[in-house]
């Protein structure tokens, strides 16, 4: 007997952030193609990508205009070294990015991955305090429940026990401050009425540790993978002048936030605010190829610049930093923002969004909360909306959910117990109609009415 492609392919391919043996009960789906928010596998069947694979494909599959960039692109030049060597889609490139990205930001390290990025950063910060005077200055602090990539370095900085407790003997000596818990609000205030009282816990890190501090890293507005966790712009406004008075850098991991997904171009322009550091990556190809980058203010370039003999340089790269299919695919992403106000139209649907998942999900007797920004909509499942109290995590709730919801043709790959929606930012209403129909579905299969 032929193998099937779901045997073959799990004869030989270990998947990401998987148990390889859940896949005996969910084999994985194999895809043939993709057009706008839908994924067709080999048997025809369809999925309504509403997490946007793995929160990256910002404008649909199979994009007509993203494809024609690459295309162009593809006969002209694959790839060349970007040491010493350059070409014009990362010229351009980095002159659109000057345009968009924060008024501090001005020169733009090319790396090909998220947490690359974050790699990086970590790097600029930790040597311009070393070659600036300041050696005392080589720790790092950032948020619990914090997530900025799988590397070392970057797991060092986040603090999901999930992904990072076991390695914790290979890892940085961070400084983790408690994060914003906006649902569970220690202070008992509510999102939109608090003056962040949680701000102190900040205040008291800083002071303790604030002279021994490199860099401070945080996802603005929204830790993503914590499960949605949303917090006030007041919070970042408050850290960047803690930053200044600590002469700490700033590095905002804007590489879920970025390209629209807040509903702005970055989540840091709602408290306005520019960090030293800003890495993107995620939705910058349109989630078509892996790239990312590492943008950073004059300040921090100027203190790299000297003669060779110095030593100052910054001896970072990876191989396919800055590669031209990826840049001309960023380039198509944002010639799709000027010409086609994305921003607005996902704006005015976020809107009516969240008045359908309030009408959907919010009487549910298990939904704790609905939390939402931009068209990012999260709903937090819990045992008691009352007390709050969790669903035992072995009841593996959310999971039981997203197979539900998969056989009916919606892709909710959940965060634990938060089901969330982070579609393309152009995903029609009718869509978004077909995923609340289908996730409601599957939510009243597993938990009832
Ligand atoms: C996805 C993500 C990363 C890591 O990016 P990879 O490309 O997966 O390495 C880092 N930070 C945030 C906020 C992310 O969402």
């Amino acid at each position: 007997m032929q193998k099937t492609f779901e045997e073959r392919d799990l004869d030989l391919i270990w998947h990401p952030c998987s148990q390889m043996k859940d896949y005996e009960t969910l084999p994985p789906m194999v895809i043939d193609h993709g057009e706008g928010v839908w994924l067709y596998d080999i048997y025809g069947k369809k999925y309504l990508d509403i997490v946007s694979s793995w929160w990256a494909n910002l404008l649909g599959h199979c994009n007509k205009e993203i494809n024609a960039g690459i295309k162009d692109q593809l006969d002209k030049l694959e790839h060349v070294i970007f040491a010493n060597f350059s070409h014009k889609p990362a010229i351009e490139l980095a002159e659109q990015l000057n345009e968009i990205t924060p008024p501090k930001i001005r020169k733009f390290h090319f790396n090909d991955n998220g947490s690359a990025a974050v790699e990086c950063a970590l790097k600029m910060a930790f040597q311009f305090y070393q070659q600036g005077g300041k050696p005392e200055k080589k720790r790092f602090m950032c948020l619990t429940e914090g997530y900025h990539g799988e590397t070392i370095g970057a797991l060092s900085v986040g603090s999901l026990d999930l992904y990072a407790k076991l390695y914790q003997p290979m890892m940085m000596d961070n400084i983790h401050i408690e994060a914003p818990d906006c649902y569970r609000c220690p202070y008992g205030k509510t999102r939109d009425c608090c003056q962040c009282e949680c701000f102190e816990k900040a205040e008291k890190a800083f002071a303790a540790h604030g002279h021994e501090t490199a860099a401070m890293i945080a996802e603005p507005l929204l830790q993503g993978s914590a499960g949605m966790r949303i917090y006030p712009p007041l919070y970042l406004k408050k850290l960047r002048a803690l930053c200044d008075k600590y002469d700490v850098k700033l590095i905002l991991d804007e590489i879920a936030t970025g390209f629209g997904r807040t509903g702005t171009m970055f989540a840091c322009e709602q408290a306005g605010i520019s960090p030293d550091i800003m890495c993107i990556s995620k939705g910058i190809t349109g989630g078509y190829l892996p790239m990312s980058v590492t943008c950073v203010s004059e300040e921090i370039y100027d203190a790299f610049y000297a003669d060779y003999s110095e030593g100052r340089a910054f001896m970072h790269s990876h191989t396919y930093a800055g590669n031209p299919l990826g840049c001309a695919a960023a380039l198509a992403v944002q010639k799709i923002f000027r010409e086609q106000q994305v921003l607005e139209t996902a704006g005015e649907n976020a809107k009516w969004l969240t008045a359908e998942m309030q009408k959907a999900f919010g009487h549910h007797k298990n939904v704790g909360e609905i939390r939402h920004i931009g068209l990012i909509h999260a709903i937090e499942l819990v045992q008691n909306p009352e007390s709050k109290e969790p669903f035992a995590e072995a009841k593996r709730m959310g999971y039981a959910i997203y197979k539900k919801a998969l056989q009916y043709g919606l892709v909710l790959r959940p965060l634990g117990d938060v089901l969330y929606f982070n579609p393309p930012l152009n995903i029609t209403r009718a869509e978004l109609t077909l995923a609340i129909e289908m996730a409601q579905q599957a939510m009243v299969d597993i938990l009832g009415k």
